[in-house]
């Protein structure tokens, strides 16, 4: 019987792309069943993060909720820690060793119980969403090319979650221009 030439270090390659594409394949699952404190803890990962040759800011600024908030609060709640978050590379531009930065939302415990189910939960679905968003740069950045043809990243990564069946959140849409043009286009 022949022995495969393959060498260990193109399978190890394959095998952390598998990994990788998987790791993503769960996140877009979980958010897209609504699991969202399921998926930014999963999401949180260093492990995958090293694997795929990006580093991981282990100490990222986070969003502290102290009390209760209400509507507005909770704007800008998510609005920082999408400020916070950060995939540092470009697709194009080649970075040898790009940083994702997962900014955390957390609450004190007076602010916890009292928050309103409906707005604990937008703000805990925004979070995942920034989480999802970044290792999507994560993978445009790995295939070096957009994930739905779309030359903005920010437009591909939403383009790339609405094909997927996630729902996006106002919030989400109204950064970087995004639904000005997902209005325009049709979903898949
Ligand atoms: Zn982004």
């Amino acid at each position: 019987m022949e022995v495969s030439e393959a060498t260990p270090k193109a399978f190890e390659h394959e095998a952390v792309f598998e990994r990788f594409n998987q790791f993503v394949d769960q996140g877009v699952e979980l958010v897209r069943q609504g699991r969202f404190q399921s998926a930014s803890s999963l999401l949180r990962s260093e492990e995958m993060a090293r694997e795929i040759g990006v580093r991981y800011d282990r100490h990222p600024t986070g969003v502290i909720v102290i009390k209760p908030p209400g509507e507005k609060d909770a704007e800008s709640i998510v609005s920082a820690q999408a400020l916070f978050s950060n995939f540092d590379h470009g697709y194009k531009a080649t970075r040898e060793e790009p940083l994702i930065v997962l900014s955390p939302i957390s609450f004190s415990d007076e602010a916890r119980k009292g928050t309103r189910g409906e707005i604990l939960r937008r703000i805990q679905q925004n979070e995942a969403l920034v989480f999802l968003e970044e290792w999507l740069h994560a993978k445009q950045w790995r295939e070096g090319k957009p994930l739905c043809g779309q030359e903005d990243s920010e437009i591909d990564v939403a383009i790339y979650m609405r094909n997927k069946g996630i729902e996006l959140t106002p919030e989400f849409l109204n950064r970087h221009g995004r639904a000005a043009v997902l209005t325009k286009t049709k979903a898949r």
